[in-house]
């Protein structure tokens, strides 16, 4: 590797993250993923249902988030914990922007991380000595992680012994735990060369038991580390006595499939904050269950972090581009209909006047953004009118309950199919004259109705095949027969600027649908939020400055 990459900053690193986030945040107040990160790490460490009622209070009060904590620690509704934190952003935001100012990068870093924030040296004595493998590399990353909690808990800790305070007891009982977990982490990485750290941990844990106090046995056995060390050491750790797997969340958290460990997963659990109260108050509750779209149950199911992030603590995000472009797409096209438009031109006119409010400038990437919709447009008009099929309905809303949940929707377009038609483009797969032809009713011929939901899509195509895990179109063809009495014959997506239309095999599988709506909601219920990071869910995600999954 040449010297000019090894000069590149490590994105993956927790503290250059953290840089990161703050000068995002230093240059944009309205960056509210970086306010939430910052708020997150030490050495701030608000708590998540503090983190969502300031996002809730910027909401409601459309304010910027550095804007809303100015606001929160004046609300009745943040505790007065929550409220010394806040402040304590605050001064720093006021001492980095003051730096920002001075162009003194060095102080704008400082002020950033905190300036209490020694770093310390990476790696212990007993590491360098160590061949480095998994586990070492585990116990290393795990070392550093519990390292910075307890720098943290010194000033936060030290902080409120001057409060008057009936739980400081509690604190203190915290602060030495973790430093005990991380005298724990640093006897391992230290254990003789011959020793696994299965077998160095019961010992480990009985002296370290044996040295603390009653209220302070209770919390180690009640941490997760334990369950976390299992994983990356393989399993097969003995529990501390005492120490189940519900209290420890489960030694599988670090694991996935074939019980293979799973670094990230262990790192986070590691990382989840302690004593974090209840999410309930912020899940999108409706009657006994919850209020869900299509796009909430496939944002769970690519990662429920992600999930959480957007539809519980609800960071705001900014559009992207594309975002907006599909949003004047479909816009256009909503109009269009609506207004009965039969002319070329009065597409293209719409799209011109949706185009000038949709906020896009005059770039070369949006020019030519424009170029491919207007060229999409003229495609789809002549499509329309080569087709047989009729487009009956459009942006057509449904809502139908599934167990205890709430789902709604709308479908972009309803086309009624022409008797008899099984091949258009390239065949209706799934479709036959006799069975999964949907009936809405006979027409005055006695001719069958058959009908095809359609979902716009401005993304790159998917084949038929990546769509076979599909639940959009599925809950739209169980909501049209529901919500509209109506049986769906065909589902398809059209993939505006392609001009291609991907129909999905086989017959609507309401059993699955019905299943998945029930697992996700139980998971959003059950606030299980693990973040499950693949290449494709994180390139897309608005998140990832906030995403612990994504570091080291
Ligand atoms: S960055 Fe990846 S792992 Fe993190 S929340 Fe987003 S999708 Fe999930």
């Amino acid at each position: 590797m040449s010297a000019a990459a090894d000069a590149q900053p490590d994105m993956e690193r927790a503290e250059v993250r953290d840089v990161v986030a703050w000068t995002r945040l230093l240059a944009d107040p309205g960056d509210a993923s970086a306010v939430v990160r910052a708020l997150a790490r030490p050495p701030i460490e608000l708590r998540q249902v503090d983190i969502a009622r300031v996002i809730q209070i910027a909401r409601r009060r459309k304010l910027e988030m550095v804007a809303a904590l100015a606001c929160a620690i004046e609300s009745p509704q943040v505790p007065p914990e929550a409220r010394a934190r806040i402040q304590r952003f605050l001064e720093l935001h006021r001492a980095a922007t003051a730096a920002l100012d001075a162009a003194r990068p060095d102080l704008l870093a400082r002020a950033a991380l905190g300036a209490e924030r020694d770093q310390p040296p990476r790696g212990g004595a007993g590491l360098a000595a160590r061949p480095d493998g998994p586990d070492e590399e585990a116990l290393r990353d795990m070392q550093r992680i519990v390292r910075e909690e307890v720098l943290a808990d010194v000033t936060r800790i030290g902080a409120r012994l001057s409060e008057l305070r009936l739980d400081t007891d509690l604190d203190i009982s915290h602060g030495v735990a973790r430093y005990l977990e991380l005298l724990k982490l640093s006897a391992l990485s230290q254990r003789p060369a011959e020793q696994s750290i299965h077998d160095a941990l019961a010992d480990v844990n009985a002296r370290l038991l044996a040295a603390a106090t009653a209220l302070q046995r209770e919390i180690l056995q009640s941490s997760p580390l334990d369950g976390t060390l299992s994983a990356a050491s393989g399993g097969g750790i003995p529990a501390q006595a005492g120490h189940d797997e519900a209290a420890t969340g489960g030694s599988r958290a670090g694991r996935s499939g074939a019980g293979t460990y799973d670094e990230r997963a262990a790192r986070v659990q590691a990382l989840s904050p302690r004593g974090e109260p209840s999410l309930v108050p912020f899940l999108p509750r409706k009657g006994g269950g919850l209020a869900l779209s299509a796009s909430d149950i496939e944002t769970y199911r690519s990662c429920p972090l992600r999930y959480k992030f957007a539809r519980v603590l609800r960071i705001p995000t900014e559009p992207t581009v594309g975002q907006r472009f599909g949003i004047v797409v479909h816009q256009v096209l909503e109009r269009y209909h609506a207004a009965g438009g039969e002319t070329l031109s009065q597409l293209l006119d719409l799209f011109e006047s949706c185009w000038r409010r949709g906020g896009f400038r005059d770039s070369d990437a949006e020019r030519e953004l424009r170029g491919k919709a207007r060229v999409a447009l003229e495609r789809y008009h002549a499509r329309l009118h080569r087709q047989d099929s009729e487009p009956v309905w459009f942006e057509r809303q449904f809502s139908l309950r599934i167990g205890p949940h709430h789902l709604r929707g709308r479908v972009d377009r309803v086309d009624r199919l022409p008797p008899g038609d099984l091949g258009r483009d390239g065949g209706i797969a799934g479709v036959s004259a006799s069975a999964g032809v949907g009936v809405a009713g006979a027409d005055r011929t006695g001719e069958v109705e058959r009908y095809e939901l359609i979902d716009y899509k401005t993304s790159r195509p998917k084949t038929a095949e990546q769509l076979r895990d599909d639940i959009q179109l599925s809950l739209y063809a169980l909501a049209a027969r529901e919500s509209w009495q109506l049986q769906a014959a065909s589902r398809a997506y059209y993939y505006v600027l392609d001009d291609l239309v991907v129909r999905l095999p086989g017959d609507t599988d309401e059993e699955r649908v019905r299943e998945t709506v029930l697992a996700v909601g139980e998971g959003i219920m059950g606030q299980r939020f693990q973040p499950t990071p693949s290449k494709s869910a994180c390139a897309i995600c608005d998140f990832r400055i906030v995403c612990p999954a994504a570091e080291r």
